[in-house]
C-alpha cells in the first residue's frame, strides 16, 4: 500500500503520540530516520509540567510560562496549554506512563521558574524513556505501519496542498514515495549544529528543512535553549545533569572552588536557564578553564540515589560518585523554541501539512522555554492535530505578537578557507551563534554559511541529507540572530545587551 490517510515523520514524543491518536481516524504510516528509539523524547530527565497539584491553577502555569518567554509567547496558545494539560496528563496515564507516585497521589516536583512544584516525573529522572517505551510499545502492537531507518527527504505539495513524501531507505539506498492526505512533521529539534549539546544524534533540523523547501513558514530561529548544567567529562558522551538537581540544593562552584552563582543574581543557581548558562560561560571564560562544578555532596546520599537515580548510576558508571565528588559540568545547547510555524491546531500555511513536537513553533515558549513544557507542548499540540483533521472547521491564527517576514539572501559569491563538514559547522555555530552573540561574529558567520551553501555535498545518503538540512538551519538561526538587534529571553547579543520594545516581534522566513 503505497498511499494513508496520515504520514507521520518520527517517533518521538510527537510522532508516537500523534500515530496513536490517528490511527483512531484512518491508516497511519509512521516513518523514523533510525531505530525507533532514535530520538531526544528518550533523554528527558525532569518531566512534564501540569498545574494539577492543590495549590497550583491554570493561572499561575500561564504566568509562569508568559514570564519565561519574555513578551513574546502566543496568549492564546499558552491559555489552551495550561487549560489542556490535566487532560492530557490523563492520556498519557491511560496509555500506561508509570508517573511517580507519593501515598497513591502523583508526586509532583518544582523546577526553576515554576513557582509551585507542578512537575510529573517517571522513575525518578526517566520521564522521556518512561513515556518512549510505553508508546513505542503501543505503536508497536497497533495497526499502525512502521518503517525504521527511512529518512524523508521531501515534502510532496501540488497546488498548495500535501500530496505525500518522499524517503530514502538508509539500509538499502532506495528511494520510496508515498500519498497521503496529511503530512505531520514530527522530526524533533537541530541541537546536533552545535559543538556541545545534550540532544541526540537525530536532532539535525530535517524537518524544518524539509517545510521550507515545501514553502512553509519558519520562525523564532534565534532562541535556542542553553542548558547550563551538562556533564563535562573526557571521552564520555554528552549528558545532562538535570535542572531539578539544582532544585533540591546543588550549587555551582568554578574551578577554585568558590559559590559564583551569588556574585551574578539573587536567585543564583535557581535563575532562569540562560542568566545561569551564561553566568557559567563568564565564569569559565575568567578561571580559563573549560568547566564549573555541581556540588551535591552536602546534600543527603539518600536523596540523591533516589531522587536521581539516573544521573547517579551515569556518573557511577563513569567513575564519579556524585555524592562524594564535585560533577563537572558545562553549558550545551539544549532546546530550539523556534521552528515550523504553526497555528493552534497545528496547522502550517500549506494545507494538510501540520508539525508537532520540537520542530514546530506553536509559540507557547515565546523566547525562552519554562522547563518541562515541552513534553506538555507535545502532547497538547497533537491531539488538536489529530481532532482538526476530523473537523471541517479551521480557525485562523490569532497570535497576540506581531511577526517581520524576512528572507534568507541567495548565496552569493563568498569564500571560505574553512572545509564544510560537521566538526566545523558545530564548532561555528557554538562560536559565533551560541550563547553570547555579537554583530561581527554573526556577520563571519553568516560569510562562511552563504560560502559553503555554494558548495553543498549532493543528497545521497543520510549524513550527506543530514548535513544539507543542517547548513540551512544554520542560515536561519545565523540570519534571525543578526536581525534581531537586542537581547530577549535565550538570545543574548552583547552589542545590544538589553531588550527594545521596537522589536516584541517574530521573525518569520519564507522561500522566496
Ligand atoms: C537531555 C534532554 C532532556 C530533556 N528534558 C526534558 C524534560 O525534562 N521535560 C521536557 O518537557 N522536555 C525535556 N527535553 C526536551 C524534550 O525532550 C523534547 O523537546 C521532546 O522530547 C521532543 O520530542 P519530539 O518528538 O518533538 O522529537 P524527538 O524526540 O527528538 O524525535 C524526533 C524524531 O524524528 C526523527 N527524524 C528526524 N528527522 C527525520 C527525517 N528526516 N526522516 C525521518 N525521521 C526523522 C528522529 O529520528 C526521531 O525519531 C529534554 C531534551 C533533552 C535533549
Amino acid at each position: 500500500m503505497n498511499s494513508y490517510d496520515y504520514i507521520m515523520v518520527g517517533s518521538g514524543i510527537a510522532g508516537l503520540y500523534t500515530a496513536l491518536l490517528a490511527k483512531e481516524a484512518g491508516s497511519v504510516l509512521l516513518l523514523t530516520k533510525g531505530s525507533i528509539e532514535d530520538c531526544n523524547t528518550r533523554h528527558a530527565q525532569g518531566g512534564i509540567a501540569a498545574a494539577i497539584g492543590k495549590n497550583d491553577s491554570a493561572d499561575l502555569h500561564f504566568q509562569d510560562t508568559i514570564a519565561a518567554g519574555d513578551g513574546l509567547c502566543d496568549i492564546e496558545a499558552v491559555k489552551i496549554l495550561v487549560n489542556e494539560a490535566p487532560d492530557r496528563i490523563a492520556d498519557l496515564i491511560k496509555f500506561g506512563v508509570p508517573f511517580d507516585t507519593v501515598d497513591g497521589q502523583i508526586a509532583l516536583t518544582r523546577e526553576a521558574a515554576h513557582t509551585v512544584p507542578r512537575i510529573l516525573h517517571a522513575g525518578g529522572d526517566a520521564t522521556g524513556e518512561h513515556i518512549e517505551v510505553t508508546l513505542s510499545r503501543r505503536v508497536r502492537m497497533s495497526s499502525v505501519k512502521l518503517m525504521e531507518y527511512c529518512l524523508v527527504t521531501e515534502i510532496v505539495v501540488e497546488n498548495g496542498k500535501v500530496r505525500g513524501i518522499k524517503a530514502l531507505d538508509v539500509r538499502t539506498g532506495s528511494m520510496l514515495e508515498y500519498e497521503s492526505r496529511f503530512v505531520i512533521l514530527a522530526t524533533g529539534g537541530a541541537g546536533r549544529l552545535f559543538k556541545y549539546t545534550t540532544n541526540s544524534d537525530v536532532a539535525t533540523g530535517d524537518g524544518i528543512a524539509l517545510a521550507y523547501h515545501a514553502g512553509a513558514e519558519i520562525t523564532d530561529m534565534e532562541f535556542i535553549q542553553f542548558h547550563p548544567t551538562v556533564l563535562r567529562l573526557p571521552g564520555v558522551p554528552s549528558f545532562l545533569i538535570s535542572e531539578a538537581v539544582r532544585g533540591e540544593g546543588g550549587i555551582l562552584r568554578n574551578v577554585e572552588g568558590y559559590r559564583f552563582m551569588p556574585d551574578y543574581t539573587p536567585d543564583a543557581e535557581l535563575a532562569p536557564r540562560d542568566v545561569v548558562a551564561r553566568s557559567t560561560l563568564y565564569e569559565m571564560r575568567k578561571t580559563g578553564s573549560d568547566r564549573v562544578f555541581l556540588d551535591v555532596t552536602h546534600l543527603p546520599p539518600k536523596l540523591i540515589t533516589t531522587r536521581f537515580p539516573h544521573i547517579y548510576r551515569f556518573c557511577l558508571d563513569h567513575g564519579l560518585d556524585i555524592a562524594k565528588g564535585l560533577i563537572p559540568v558545562a553549558p550545551a545547547a539544549h532546546y530550539l523554541m523556534g521552528g515550523i510555524r504553526v497555528n493552534t491546531w497545528g496547522e502550517t500555511n500549506i494545507s494538510g501539512l501540520f508539525a508537532a513536537g520540537e520542530t514546530a513553533c506553536t509559540g507557547v515558549h515565546g523566547a525562552n522555554r519554562l522547563a518541562s513544557n515541552s513534553l506538555l507542548e507535545v502532547v497538547v499540540f497533537s491531539k488538536r492535530i489529530i481532532e482538526m483533521t476530523q473537523s471541517k472547521k479551521r480557525t485562523p491564527r490569532k497570535s497576540k505578537v506581531a511577526g517581520v517576514h524576512c528572507f534568507l539572501q541567495r548565496p552569493a559569491a563568498s569564500e571560505t578557507s574553512l572545509q564544510l563538514n560537521l566538526l566545523n559547522l558545530e564548532r561555528l555555530l557554538w562560536d559565533k551563534v551560541g550563547i553570547v552573540r555579537s554583530g561581527e561574529g554573526l556577520r563571519e558567520a553568516k560569510a562562511v554559511l552563504m560560502a559553503w551553501q555554494q558548495c553543498l555535498p549532493s543528497a545521497i545518503d543520510r549524513a550527506s541529507y543530514e548535513l544539507n538540512n543542517m547548513v540551512l538551519n544554520a542560515r536561519l538561526m545565523t540570519e534571525a540572530a543578526s536581525t534581531r538587534e537586542e537581547s530577549r529571553g535565550a538570545h543574548f547579543r552583547s552589542d545590544f545587551p538589553h531588550s527594545s520594545p521596537s522589536w516584541q516581534k517574530h521573525i518569520v522566513f519564507k522561500a522566496s
